[in-house]
């Protein structure tokens, strides 16, 4: 039995200007052929889940093209084409095949098309027909389209938020994919979808309501009732016509599928007003930090312009509100500058100069600020990220510079990579206990290691492409008749599809 495995990987947020280029995958990783195999098949990622579920069912591996890049803005179409290209040459060259394995992230928009998870399906489908079968897995922040649904046979999302369940999800998307090629099981996937989006740093399934929504769908699979399914809450800042939340159920049978699927998804609308986070001011956390006489920083999470939620990562909008506000208040910054890292590096440690920091990317979106500084330290960029990054655990954030505004310590760097991680201070000289105040672009994935050292974690408003205030951020096509710009009071469930049927 053959099985290509291939992977097209990105998640879009729509707000963000910049798009994403062939060198964003670059820097990701683009693999193909043995070389993916080499690469991927002991890193903590869903392609490696599905390359042991194929080995253990002693079925061969076809490995394709896996093209991976950070959250960012639109992807190019002629990324996307390129994609399709070489991969759909790929898979001609070796028909027939009895299997296609897919890591998507599933919400992932270009610059010409909203669903290319559902492009790339449609296409690769048309191809090798009906019988092959066709399985992927997606981010928990997926949008999982009708065309994936009619074009996959299993889609499988993660389990978990922050996500640790890569390989685990991979694994399962294969794993159900060989059943169903062995003929042990026939999956049919059923799909509700709600017209609601939340903001990611609402929930967890670490604890509260979602987490306990997320154990009840693993109780059904532990006791058969469902061979697999998924909740997807759609990444909020995609703007698409189509999208919201999912929940998916994979049975034996539509008819046993889908009254699970409902009863989820209805459990999920019902607790679509306790996803909303209480959010500080920024002079309230700076009131806080100013008092801050411990040797645990506060937290002041910055995720509206979290590269890891597709923002650009160059605003400046902390740093300007705390020169402004005149306090004396230890503090560490992160910001994407490119321009001011180059700068520092010409002039030299110690050196002192007029820089302005911040909206380089995206000058209409971010603020910027002028401002005399010192260059403290100046670095190459690569770090070794600790946490569960997913990938590669070598971060290369190019050239590097902290610079120094008084007792503020500000890291300019090309493009800010591992966000959640301390090391993208600590690798600089900044070491987070030694200061009152730490600004981290992250929306959940740095929770896991900064509350071990901090004193507080205030989720702060503050603007960006990744805000939590949705109801701020100016969509033009996703329907007004979506939670939050409405309040979906007496919704009744309607929009539900079926795998191939
Ligand atoms: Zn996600």
């Amino acid at each position: 039995m053959k099985i290509v495995v291939c992977e097209f990987n990105q998640e879009t947020n729509s707000f963000n200007p910049v798009t994403t280029k062939m060198e964003d995958y670059e820097q990701g990783g683009i693999y193909r052929g043995e070389e993916m195999l080499r690469e991927l098949k002991d890193k903590p990622c869903a392609v490696a889940g599905m390359l042991q579920a194929i080995k253990e069912a002693n079925a061969e591996v076809l490995p394709g093209l896996s093209m991976y890049a950070q959250s960012g803005g639109p992807v190019e179409q002629e990324v996307v084409d390129a994609f399709l290209q070489e991969t759909m040459t790929f898979i001609r060259q070796n028909l027939p095949v009895d299997g296609i394995f897919i890591s998507f992230h599933g919400a992932t928009q270009s610059t010409q098309y909203d669903d290319i998870c559902g492009l790339i399906s449609e296409t690769i489908r048309r191809e090798v027909g009906e019988t092959v079968v066709m399985a992927a897995s997606c981010d928990l922040h997926g949008n999982a389209t009708e065309k994936m649904i009619k074009n996959l046979d299993i889609v499988c999302g993660y389990h978990t938020y922050p996500h640790k369940d890569f390989f685990e999800t991979g694994y399962r998307a294969g794993k159900l994919g060989m059943e169903y090629l062995l003929g042990e099981k026939k999956p049919r996937m059923v799909r509700v979808m709600i017209p609601m989006i939340v903001p990611a740093s609402g929930y967890t399934t670490i604890s509260g309501p979602f987490s306990e929504l997320m154990a009840y769908g693993e109780s059904l699979v532990k006791e058969g009732k469902l061979f697999d399914f998924s909740i997807f809450q759609m990444q909020p800042w995609l703007d698409v016509a189509e999208g919201g939340s999912v929940v998916l159920a994979i049975a034996s049978d539509y008819k046993i599928a889908e009254p699970y699927a409902v009863e989820m998804a209805k459990r999920l609308l019902d607790m679509r007003n306790e996803f909303n986070p209480k959010l500080y001011s920024v002079d309230e956390v700076f009131r806080m930090a100013a008092e801050n006489k411990s040797n645990r920083p506060i937290i002041l999470v910055d995720s509206a312009d979290s590269t890891n939620a597709g923002a650009v990562g160059d605003n400046a909008y902390v740093l300007k509100k705390l020169l402004e506000s005149k306090l004396s208040i230890k503090t560490a910054i992160v910001i994407d500058d490119p321009p001011a890292a180059e700068l520092a590096h010409q002039l030299g440690v110690g050196k002192k100069a007029v820089f302005s920091i911040g909206g380089t990317e995206d000058p209409v979106g971010s603020e910027s600020v002028k401002v005399e500084a010192n260059v403290k330290s100046l670095h190459e960029g690569v770090f070794i990220q600790e946490g569960p990054a997913g990938r590669g655990l070598v971060r290369n954030i190019g050239h590097t510079a902290v610079l120094s505004i008084g007792n503020i310590d500000v890291v300019v760097c090309h493009h800010m990579m591992g966000n959640g991680d301390p090391q993208l201070y600590r690798a600089f000289g900044i070491e987070p206990t030694f200061y009152q105040l730490v600004v981290v672009k992250a929306c959940t994935s740095f929770r896991a290691a900064y509350r071990l050292f901090a004193k507080e974690i205030c989720d702060t408003n503050t603007p960006g492409a990744a805000s939590v205030h949705l109801l701020s951020l100016k969509y033009r096509k996703i329907p007004k008749s979506f939670y939050p710009f409405s309040d979906l009071k007496g919704y009744q469930i309607n929009d539900i599809a079926y795998s191939r049927l």
